[in-house]
């Protein structure tokens, strides 16, 4: 069997995988990624890129490209309630187009002080940015079309064996890293003998029980419904409940349904598919079925581990959500930003391998707290039933449809407006973060409160020129000097330097930075969390190794794998 040699083999060509790839190519580390898929995903998936995603992929130089994709830049992002889409629309959360949110960011501070906006964007096609994005990188090889069927983790490296789907052929793959990236029904996970824990099996009257999605073509939807354009559309009313996103704003849609209790998806025809769809329009409307599924509404669910050995795992292999606020897909990418500077760090003998360690430490309550968000939300679209008489032409009907207008004119607020949850996960407790003592403000969906306190994201600020803050970061560390002759700076560079870390020094000369970061200094790591800050001179040396864990190697790991893949094209 021939083999090939790669310092980390990704399994899993989705959002989590590619990122990954992404990650470690620009930081010259070599990977290889397979897939079982014969290329990016051809169903929606996900439709809501967070904000602190998109700022990943700004400061990775791609998110104008993502911005630019799915709905034209003036289609507004509206999330809103009808009972059917062509009959009574019950409420409205009006958000920007992907034009207008370019121009309303650098205007806004408080909770929503960010480098970009959320986008509201088919995973589908983010997939197929991430996937040019990573062939682009030297030493990245792309692989769709073949999966991971054994693998052995030695101590050493771990002796993978990967099988081309197509002709059932086999390659031998050693790898310094595996990494499992490889969705809900994980084999690597499996393997790993790593369980689930948390809720599953939630019957709710939406969002709760077997879904059945749909991708369609229908393009007469704007000229039937009476009502203006929105990139979210869903329905209220006792026969069919179900979500829409706008896929291209031209009439394609992912839409999504609860079964009943009677409906057996495996036995649901085309025609019934229609019917399903028809019913939620409320009206006959001539559609194209591109293609249906079905998926379980209802988990919040996160692996025991998250890591053994030499072998990570990320993404929904992971942890488990139920769609509610867009959360699955953007912690996959936080998953993979995480990891990729640590991987990286360590297989250029930067850092020990013992940072590795950090990831579950920082990655696995990230994923426990957003599964939780993400139930809060489900509840409350799902658990809220719809009143008998709200379609009815009675004074009733319109005082039900006035009550439910009211309910999701607040739950629109609470699910779709969420930058404490985008902005606010934090590290802390993680071995590599350098308390200073003070207390973070309260983790709330709704609210985010900037602060600098080590262990959550830097702090942003536009600067006087219309630049981000994030844009003058290196791609590694950061010290961001914020007072010019302060001396616990300069000792901190210095620190990094003996330490061999990549560090860009940034003097910020704004006042407000300085109130912002509440201190002199602050110490940014590679994925822009505040890792350290402080004013007085401190023991630097000892700062910056608790930060990278640089400088104390403990001789793991002395036999050497080339960092590039030097025979990847399987
Ligand atoms: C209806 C719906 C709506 C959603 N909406 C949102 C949303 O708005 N926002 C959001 O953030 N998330 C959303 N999600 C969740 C999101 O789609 C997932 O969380 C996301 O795809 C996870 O990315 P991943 O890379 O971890 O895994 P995946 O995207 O599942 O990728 C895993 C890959 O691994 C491959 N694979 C599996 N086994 C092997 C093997 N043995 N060898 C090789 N390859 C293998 C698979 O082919 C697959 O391509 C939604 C999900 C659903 C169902």
């Amino acid at each position: 069997m021939q083999e090939s040699n790669a310092p980390v083999l990704i399994v899993g060509g989705g959002p989590c995988g590619l990122m990954l790839a992404i990650e470690l190519g620009r930081r010259g580390v070599g990977a290889l990624l397979v897939d079982e898929k014969p290329s990016t995903a051809f169903n929606p998936q996900a439709n809501a890129t967070q904000a602190r995603t998109m700022e990943h992929f700004r400061r990775l130089g791609f998110a104008d490209e993502v911005r630019s994709l799915g709905l034209p830049a003036e289609f507004p992002t509206d999330i809103a309630y009808f009972t059917r889409f062509a009959q009574h629309e019950l409420a409205r959360f009006a958000l920007p187009s992907s034009r207008d949110a370019r121009a309303k960011i650098s205007g806004l501070t408080g909770s929503w002080s960010a480098a970009e906006l959320p986008h509201r964007v088919s995973q589908k096609f983010v997939e197929a940015v991430l996937r040019r994005q990573a062939e682009k990188l030297p030493g990245i090889s792309v692989q769709y079309g073949w999966r991971l069927v054994e693998f052995e983790d030695t101590g050493d490296d771990v002796r993978c064996e990967i099988e081309c789907v197509a002709d059932g052929s086999r390659r031998s793959v050693r790898c310094r890293y595996l990494f499992g990236a490889d969705g809900a029904r994980s084999f690597v996970r499996e393997r790993l003998g790593f369980g689930y824990v948390g809720e599953t099996g939630v019957i709710r009257d939406f969002m709760g029980g077997r879904m059945y999605a749909l991708y369609v073509r229908c393009p007469d939807f704007y000229k039937l419904v009476p009502h203006a354009p929105a990139w979210m559309n869903v329905t209220f009313n006792p026969e069919r409940r179900a979500f829409m996103a706008a896929v291209d704003g031209q009439g394609e849609f992912a839409f999504h349904t609860q079964l009943r209790p009677h409906e057996e998806a495996e036995t649901l025809t085309i025609r019934d598919a229609r019917r399903m769809f028809q019913a939620a329009v409320g009206a006959p409307i001539e559609l194209e079925i591109l293609s249906r599924g079905t998926w379980t509404a209802g988990h919040a669910l996160v692996a025991d581990r998250f890591q053994r050995g030499c072998v990570l795992l990320g993404g929904d292999a992971v942890h488990l959500f139920t769609p509610a606020g867009g959360l699955g897909y953007n912690t996959a990418v936080e998953d993979a930003v995480n990891a990729g500077w640590k991987l990286a760090a360590v297989l250029k003998g930067v850092a020990d391998p013992s940072l590795l360690e950090s990831y579950e430490k920082e990655r696995r309550p990230l994923a426990v707290r957003n599964t939780g968000f993400a139930r809060r939300f489900a509840d409350s679209l799902g658990l809220f039933a719809p009143a008998r008489e709200i379609e009815d032409d009675t004074p009733e009907g319109a005082g039900a449809r006035q009550a439910a207008g009211a309910y999701f004119a607040a739950h629109a607020r609470t699910e779709f407006n969420i930058p404490g949850v985008t902005f606010g996960g934090r590290y802390d407790g993680s071995p590599i973060i350098v308390p200073d003592g003070t207390v973070p403000p309260p983790d709330a969906a709704n609210t985010y409160a900037p602060t600098a306190c080590p262990g959550g994201r830097a702090p942003h600020l536009w600067l006087a020129d219309g630049r981000s803050l994030y844009d003058t970061f290196g791609f590694e560390w950061t010290l961001l000097r914020l007072r010019r002759d302060s001396p616990v700076a300069e000792d901190l560079a210095n620190a990094a330097r003996s330490l061999g870390l990549d560090l860009t020094m940034v003097d910020i000369d704004h006042p407000d930075a300085r109130d912002l970061y509440e201190a002199d200094a602050a110490l940014i790591r590679p994925d822009q969390i505040v890792a350290w800050r402080g004013t007085a001179r401190c023991k630097a040396l000892q700062v910056v190794a608790k930060a990278s864990s640089a400088g104390r190697q403990t001789g793991q790991r002395k036999r050497p794998l080339s960092m590039a893949v030097p025979d990847h094209q399987i």
